[in-house]
């Protein structure tokens, strides 16, 4: 059930394409843009009225990508790598209730929405395996919430300790025999959880979708990667995967496939225009014809990508390519604010410290492209991301007397290079106000703090002997982690990072 007709009036709209600001009215029904006119040229008898004068009125943006369960975690990891944080993951994400997954998503959700966000691909990952009431209470916390979101369980077959070549021979006997004794879920399991999630999912894919998430090619058997495939193509979802996060994935895709990543599940049939790749910063020429061939998106979260040392991937490459890009802010314990804003910006900045002349860099409509079309078609929503007629009427109000307007002078800029979150004054999802004038409509913020507060302490006891384990690890994890990564690169120059090369 969609809310009433409604006129909303006397704001700048912006506009598709080449982003332009324009003074219009938009006539919302059914929840969609049902027509954009001259302000004022339509009487609104019978009409909701939204009054939108000194707002800058944006599609809501999409965030590429995100971890519904991280958010019980923020804080907690600091000077930490990719490594370090998957050897961290157990004691991070086990023992939750199913009410903690729903909280977890919920506080997510939240801040994702307060800060101007409508619509999220979120890799939900629960300990030991996906299940149908984990994700069912992560879409429910979206759908309370109520902002759209695809969610793609996240998982694999083998364990981080089994995952990375070498890594479980480095480690000291006694530590060796603790970090293995914990087995990863076998696919047959966690593809069956999935078959049973797909077949009851009971959420309108108009607002809440299903995908799938087998996490890091090489934490995954090929069976289970094609296991996924088959399943994704029988019922008619996408998947995202991380690839090429961290240059220790570089080093060790040659080693176990005699090739990259993105050509391995290239030669697995994976790759297509229902695939996302989360991150993509070491890809070479090749892994970005294929992807670009065969129509893939790759999520690029330039905070997390910064805050565990990365890298910077190189969006510009992929944009000339014509690869679809989104920009993600990742889960709260990688990049720890849920800020499309800050991500977009970052986007646009980082391209003009690589290897690109000025008249190459990411512009601000590049990065807000990136940001809500680009979203949108990785998300796998065709009618959101823009403000056009017979789109869903999901759009975020700006406050146009934010001191970074003033003075205005080219709005989308300023949007783009100034916005932080704070100029975010109201948001709608298919023409309902889920964020009114800064207060979130269908959240308790009081309760929701407090219950959160309750559930780490709880967790926190309930995962002390786990999280020992995963720091007794800690300095074997790193030290063998750093010095795989610093291995020559066989492969061919990576886009982006200079000095890539070492063949
Ligand atoms: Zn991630």
């Amino acid at each position: 059930m969609y809310p009433d007709p409604m006129l909303i009036h006397g704001g700048q709209v912006l506009r598709p394409g080449r982003f332009t600001v324009e003074s219009l009215d938009i006539l919302v029904e059914d929840g969609r843009i049902r027509d954009l006119v001259a302000p004022g040229s339509v009487r609104a008898d019978g009409m909701q009225r939204f009054d939108a004068t000194d707002r800058l009125v944006i599609p809501g943006l999409v965030n590429g990508h995100h971890h519904a369960q991280a958010q019980l975690v923020k804080g907690r990891f600091d000077a930490v790598n990719l490594e370090l944080l998957l050897n961290g993951q157990r004691w991070s994400n086990a023992q939750r209730t199913l009410e903690d997954k729903y909280l977890s998503a919920l506080i997510g959700a939240s801040e994702l929405v307060r800060k101007g966000c409508t619509a999220t691909y979120d890799m939900f990952a629960e300990l030991p395996m996906p299940s149908a009431e984990g994700v069912e209470a992560v879409a429910r916390a979206y759908s309370d919430v109520g902002m759209r979101a695809t969610i793609a369980p996240m998982m694999s077959d083998r364990s981080f300790y089994e995952a990375i070549p070498g890594l479980a021979d480095a480690l000291p006997d006694a530590l060796r025999r603790q970090a293995l004794a914990v087995k990863a879920t076998p696919h047959e399991a966690s593809l069956a959880a999935c078959r049973k999630i797909l077949e009851s999912w009971r959420f309108d894919r108009a607002s809440i979708r299903p995908a799938l998430g087998p996490t890091i090619p090489h934490h995954c058997s090929d069976a289970f990667l094609t296991g996924c495939r088959d399943l994704a193509k029988e019922f008619d979802v996408g998947f995202q995967m991380h690839v090429a996060e961290s240059r220790l994935q570089a080093v060790v895709a040659p080693r176990i496939y005699g090739k990259t990543l993105v050509a391995h599940l290239d030669s697995l049939g994976m790759l297509g225009p229902r695939f996302c790749v989360a991150h993509g910063v070491w890809l070479d020429d090749d892994d970005q014809a294929r992807l670009a061939d065969r129509g893939a998106s790759v999520a690029h979260n330039p905070g997390s990508n910064l805050k565990l040392g990365s890298g910077v991937a190189d969006i510009r490459r992929m944009l000339d390519r014509g690869i679809n890009v989104a920009i993600g802010t990742d889960g709260s314990s990688a990049s720890d604010n849920l800020n499309v804003f800050e991500s977009m910006r970052l986007a646009s900045y980082l391209s003009r410290v690589q290897d690109h002349p000025v008249d190459r860099w990411v512009t601000a409509p590049e990065a807000l492209h990136a940001a809500t079309q680009g979203g949108a078609r990785a998300l796998g929503f065709e009618k959101i991301g823009r403000i056009e007629k017979g789109c869903m009427a999901d759009l975020t109000f700006i406050d146009l007397a934010a001191l970074h307007y003033v003075p205005a002078n080219d709005i989308v800029a300023q949007l783009v290079f100034g916005e932080d979150g704070t100029g975010v004054d109201s948001v709608m999802v298919g023409g309902r106000l889920i964020l009114d004038q800064r207060r979130l409509v269908n959240v308790d913020l009081p309760k929701m703090r407090a219950k959160a507060q309750e559930a780490v302490a709880r967790l926190s006891a309930a995962n002390s002997e786990s999280r020992a384990l995963s720091e007794a690890l800690a300095p074997f994890v790193g030290r063998f982690c750093s010095g795989l990564a610093a291995s020559p690169l066989s492969i061919h120059r990576f886009c982006g990072h200079q000095g890539g090369s070492h063949a």
